[in-house]
């Protein structure tokens, strides 16, 4: 089960349940599976809604409900929603299931447990017999928070084997993500790499994926395979380092992507790095499909950038741009994310920042700052928020929290103003 959102804002930015689709690949053939993602834009529900129709590349808004806000975020001036499938479609879609014995839930980011929980409550009142699993960015990050949910086994970051024993099965980890298990697909996730090589104080990667380790490629290429022969027509990459070791991981795989014939859409909202964004590489990406280019930036003060880990300078992002414009990718599909409401904002001179990735032709795209505990940058935030109640980890809270509300939304409003001029 992927769960409902509840948070201030959610944006169908290519969000699939990638983890525990490829833990269930792992035992296909060896369990019957059924799928409720409340998530899903093509399940009939949200699909007939003409306000929720897809973007050129897949995105899209979510159906959604307004709820109050939680009591410990009622000061933030935004409406708090839940993001999904009504609840009542949980009970529609059990009456044609068989009864089951395992629920396995994915979770993402640790603020949105209440919609885990609300999973959890609902199982347990239609099947107290089954055996709840979660496991995920929420159970890896807020442990012990974790440990009230009432799940029966949590898996904590990626060591499978607890999992594996409390099924009494055992996997095959050659097989691909159990994509199959949409009626409908248009959009699929790949990963050809865990872990970054990088150490950013704000980032939680380290964390939960270790040392950087490329995956085996023959196995990555099997599940883009997959979710092309599912008609799946956008891909969006997972990576965190999807450009690091490049002879050894993109390179041989998009030379495999282009030789096969295969035509589809990627993408990488995980950013990239803009520092390993060479003129071949840049060129190989374009020929092989890829149409739109986040960029990791946060920053173009030179001390900001040094201090947090030094993943980028500003001259190679210009770098960067100028090698991605001369292979052919379109101005309006290359961003470079930078973090609003960092506890250091006095030093990452933010607007300045702005303006410079303004001056490169491209757009910019303010990524809210979530305080994230076990981050040198998030255990900082303590003096302000409360990191053991994951609900104050919301990334749309925080800066309004550290700049005030005005202040954040005069600085969106003069990124979207920036962004006219690059185009849609
Ligand atoms: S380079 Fe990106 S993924 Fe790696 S630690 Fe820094 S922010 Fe995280």
């Amino acid at each position: 089960m992927n769960p409902p959102i509840y948070d201030f804002a959610a944006y169908d930015f290519w969000l699939k349940p990638y983890g525990m689709l490829s833990v269930a690949g792992m035992i296909r053939g060896k369990a019957d599976f059924a799928l409720f993602d409340y998530i899903d834009r093509l399940n009939p529900f949200m699909a007939t809604q003409k306000q929720l129709e897809s973007d050129q590349w897949g995105r899209g808004m979510f159906y959604f409900e307004k709820i109050s806000n939680p009591d410990c975020l009622k000061d933030i001036p935004r409406y708090f929603r839940r993001f999904g499938l009504p609840r009542t479609e949980l009970a529609n879609f059990l009456k044609n299931e068989k009864s089951f014995v395992f629920v396995l839930i994915q979770t993402t980011m640790t603020y949105w447990y209440p919609g885990v929980y609300e999973v959890i409550e609902d199982i347990r009142s239609f099947s107290p017999e089954a055996k709840i699993i979660l496991g995920g960015n929420y159970v890896t990050l807020s442990r012990s928070h974790a440990e009230k949910s009432g799940a029966d086994l949590l898996i904590h970051g990626t060591n499978l084997e607890p999992l594996w024993k409390f099924l009494s099965i055992t996997p095959d980890q050659s097989q691909p993500a159990l994509w199959e298990v949409y009626k409908d697909l248009k959009t699929g996730v790949l990963k050809l790499t865990d872990g970054c090589p990088f150490n950013c104080t704000y980032c939680s990667v380290p964390k939960v994926y270790g040392k950087f380790k490329p995956r085996n490629l023959e196995h990555a290429f099997d599940e883009l395979k997959l979710l092309y022969d599912l008609s799946a027509e956008n891909v969006a990459f997972y990576d965190d380092a999807l450009l690091f070791e490049p002879e050894k991981v993109i390179i041989p795989f998009l030379k495999k992507v282009v030789n096969s014939g295969i035509k589809i859409n990627f993408h990488t909202p995980n950013a990239l790095n803009a520092r390993f964004i060479t003129n071949d590489l840049a060129k190989l990406m374009v020929q092989a499909g890829f149409k739109t280019f986040y960029l990791g930036f946060e920053s173009a003060s030179t001390k900001w950038q040094k201090q947090t880990g030094s993943k980028v300078f500003s001259q190679e992002l210009a770098h960067a741009v100028e090698r991605l414009f001369d292979a052919g990718a379109e101005a309006k599909n290359i961003t470079a994310y930078q973090i609003l409401g960092h506890p250091q904002g006095d030093m990452q001179e933010l607007e300045e920042s702005m303006h410079f990735v303004h001056s490169l032709g491209i757009r910019g795209m303010l990524a809210d700052f979530s305080p994230i505990p076990g981050t040198p940058d998030g255990e900082s935030c303590r003096r302000w928020v409360n990191l053991d109640e994951p609900l104050m980890h919301n990334k749309t809270a925080f800066p309004i929290i550290m700049l005030g509300f005005n202040e954040s939304n005069r600085l969106k409003d003069l990124q979207r103003q920036l962004n006219r001029t690059i185009g849609n």
